[in-house]
């Protein structure tokens, strides 16, 4: 294609012809004519799709008998190959490939060298375009990319002239539209089943040709610097913040939007008579083709990330920046994103949102947690997801196994539905169990509490009939509020809470905000942390926010009127901070007694042990406490300094290293020896085969996600903890002892049930 000037006008008159009150026919043909001139090939022919077949519309050079006669199947012939794949053919040499199916009306046999690049509508295959030469020759990647840019333009075209149903006569055409299976980490158990919906959904671009390409340039102008910001607050934002993939992905990106030869070939594309949107999006698929097929996984992650930060400039320069959830969702659906902050997650609408899928995420992110408070299966760390799955695809998320089906054929649905039945079995045999006590073999009695942070998990209380709530997160109100919530919203959800709890205890922590758990009104403005989760956040960020705090202390008073409150402090690092925590909440009740306001009855004062030089003082700050909760998410990962958030570091982060048990085990036999009440509640006393090691080092407290309630009931009910202690003292002193194996072998042989 000619470029600049000859471009635009190519485009144009493309335009003017689809747009021209003639018949739809005679519209074809000159496209087709149109084409072949500006291409200079011999000949230039438009296929669409029509009842499920690929139909030779129009033809400039083949013979016009074949047109409306030949019909190519999906994946039949170089056109139905070029469809199903969605990639284009560049051959020297046509009838040499595999899938050269001849067809004699058409009179090709006198042409050698074939280029077809799909014609792409709303993720839907609507088409081929294709032109050849008698002379055998390759197309060079500038004459690939034109026809691209044609195809784009001309889907629209097509699209406005009504000559494709896009939505509902077009088949599916995804660009591997054979099932696939794609692995991954169970981040949180259960199966699903749904439709894929992009967190960022891909904008559909419907204007593709400019009047004026000076206002292109402005708006594109506009759209970079407006992205350029959005990546710098990003960098800003502590959830984006953490070391490892984050930072990867924010230089790649702020590389890519900094490089002045991508603005420079997006610029070259309006100049030739595209719009912004279409420019980028034909620059995009330019860089498909050349890294597409590139074995080097690197080159194809950077690819992700081009396509990333296309489809965000495109949202962006089109104003269609809105995430799936203010779309809204409309079916049962499966979410997919590279990752996921848990604001981002509390934004959907629970009913419909059945799993998630990410590229990347770990077991102890809070996004995971509050996907298993919520009870979305979610899948992690699926490799090459976005390239595999497009919008709509039917998935089945196997969570449990670690897998998700893409366009899943019959008998994987089938077997689906055989074990989702199987597992509502189980779950109904820990159902039965609801009204028994989770009290060992030999009669040890264990305390399952459940965690909870927002007003929907509630109901869980009575199904699961735990025996409290041993960790109630407060800052996930925070989190899912544009602002500050107000002591009244505050006192209104504790009240709520204590209500539903009834006579059963409640352990409130006090916010832990920070880390990731941004909340953009409460941050530290263009602060750039290095380590969030180390950083400040908790209790540090509360008591150097002290009217925070005694807000908050106020509500949680004031709700438990007449009551017991109690009340744990987050990340308390050394006793004074405890001290001081505990001292702004005296102050506020001794304030609200003095004004003669309804205030709690009772004040139990707790700290969780998540850093871990904490231990090391614990004989300081037991005399002072109530009870204790160990946070194994935090501090595990100060233990083994391995970030609980980065999936690289998965393997390592392992609670039953020997390190983290024996540094368990010193802090629990403390507790007990002053007799202060301990209990554990990170998401390890949620697994059966770590809680069960938990319970062999004297923890008989655990609060825990509700739907591992039933699991680890029917994991005491039949453990014998007696030898089980023995054994984990044994083990411990034991130099090099795989306690992880050793504990599985001893479950195995008592009959300890795990799932
Ligand atoms: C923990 O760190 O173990 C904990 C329970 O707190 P959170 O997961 O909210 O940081
Ligand atoms: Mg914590």
């Amino acid at each position: 294609m000619p470029p600049g000037s000859g471009a635009r006008e190519l485009l144009r008159r493309l335009h003017d012809v689809m747009a021209a009150r003639t018949p739809t026919q005679s519209k074809l043909d000159q496209v087709a004519v149109l084409i072949a001139g500006a291409l200079e090939s011999e000949v230039a022919s438009i296929y669409l799709l029509r009842e499920g077949m690929l139909e030779l519309f129009a033809t400039r050079g083949l013979k016009q008998q074949a047109v409306h006669v030949t019909r190519l199947a999906f994946g039949q012939g170089l056109v139905g190959t070029i469809a199903e794949s969605r990639e284009p053919l560049n051959l020297a040499e046509a009838s040499a490939h595999p899938r050269f199916a001849y067809r004699p009306e058409t009179g090709e046999e006198r042409f050698h060298s074939f280029a077809g690049v799909p014609i792409i509508r709303r993720e839907r295959t609507v088409g081929v375009l294709a032109v050849q030469h008698m002379r055998p020759r390759d197309y060079d990647d500038v004459e690939i990319e034109a026809l691209q840019t044609v195809a784009m333009v001309l889907a629209e075209l097509i699209a406005a002239a009504g000559l494709v149903d896009d939505q509902a006569a077009a088949p599916r055409a995804p660009r591997d539209t054979s099932p696939i299976r794609i692995a991954g980490l169970k981040l949180v158990d259960g199966m699903a089943r749904g439709v894929a919906v992009y967190h960022e959904p891909r904008v559909v671009i419907t204007n593709t040709v400019a009047e004026d390409a000076e206002v292109e340039r402005e708006r594109l102008k506009a759209a970079f610097t407006r992205m350029r910001e959005d990546i710098d607050t990003m960098v800003t934002r502590a959830e984006f913040a953490g070391p490892g993939d984050h930072d990867e992905i924010l230089e790649t990106y702020k590389m890519f939007a900094l490089d002045e030869g991508w603005a420079r070939r997006i610029n070259d594309g309006i100049d030739g008579g595209l719009t912004a949107e279409a420019a980028i999006e034909a620059v995009a698929q330019a860089q498909r083709i050349k890294l597409g097929s590139a074995a080097d996984p690197y080159l194809r992650e950077r690819l992700h990330d081009l396509e990333d930060l296309s489809n965000r400039l495109i949202r962006i320069v089109s104003g269609q920046s809105g995430t799936a959830a203010e779309r809204g969702l409309t079916e049962p659906a499966i979410l997919i994103a590279r990752n996921l902050g848990p604001a981002e997650l509390l934004e959907y609408d629970r009913r419909q949102l059945v799993g998630v899928a990410l590229e990347e995420g770990s077991l102890t992110a809070h996004v995971t947690i509050l996907a298993r408070a919520m009870g979305i299966p979610m899948l992690g760390r699926a490799r090459d997801l976005r390239a595999q799955v497009a919008e709509g695809d039917p998935l089945l998320l196997d969570a449990s196994a670690g897998a998700l089906f893409v366009r899943p054929p019959q008998a994987v649905i089938d077997s689906f539905s055989a074990q989702t039945a199987l597992r509502a079995k189980k779950q109904a045999e820990f159902e039965k169990l609801r009204d028994l006590p989770a009290t060992s073999l030999d009669g040890v009695r264990i305390e399952l509490m459940m965690n909870a942070g927002l007003r929907s998990d509630l109901p869980a209380l009575e199904l699961t009939n735990a025996d409290g709530i041993g960790l109630f997160r407060t800052e996930f109100q925070f989190l899912v509020s544009a602002t500050l919530p107000r002591k009244g919203r505050q006192v209104a959800l504790y009240r709520d809470v204590l209500e539903a709890a009834g006579d059963r205890p409640v352990v409130f922590r006090t916010v832990d905000i920070g880390g990731d758990k941004a909340v953009p009104y409460v941050e530290e403005k263009g602060e750039r942390e290095e380590n969030p989760a180390m950083g400040w956040r908790a209790l540090r960020l509360a008591l150097a926010r002290s009217g925070l705090m005694a807000a908050q202390s106020s509500a949680l008073l004031e709700a438990a009127a007449g009551r017991t409150l109690n009340l744990m402090f987050p990340m308390v690092a050394e006793p004074w901070e405890f001290q001081e925590a505990r001292r702004i909440v005296e102050q506020r009740r001794e304030r609200l007694a003095r004004a003669g306001l309804p205030h709690a009855a009772h004040v139990r004062f707790g700290a969780m042990l998540e850093v871990p030089a904490l231990a090391m003082v614990l004989d300081e700050l037991l005399p002072h406490l109530d009870f204790l909760s160990i946070g194994t998410n935090d501090l595990t990962q100060f233990l083994l300094a391995a970030d609980r958030g980065n999936p690289k570091l998965a393997d390592r982060y392992d609670w039953l290293s020997r390190g983290v048990l024996r540094y368990l085990k010193l802090v629990v036999d403390q507790a007990n020896a002053a007799d202060v009440s301990v209990s554990v509640c990170g998401e390890m006393g949620g697994r059966p085969l770590e809680a069960l090691a938990l319970m062999a080092l004297g923890v008989k407290r655990l609060s825990i996600t509700p739907a591992a309630i039933g699991p680890v009931k029917a994991m005491v009910r039949s453990a014998e903890l007696a030898p089980l202690r023995m054994a984990m003292a044994d083990w411990l002193a034991t130099p090099g002892c795989d306690i992880r194996r050793e504990l599985t072998v001893l479950a195995e042989r008592q009959g300890i049930r795990l799932d």
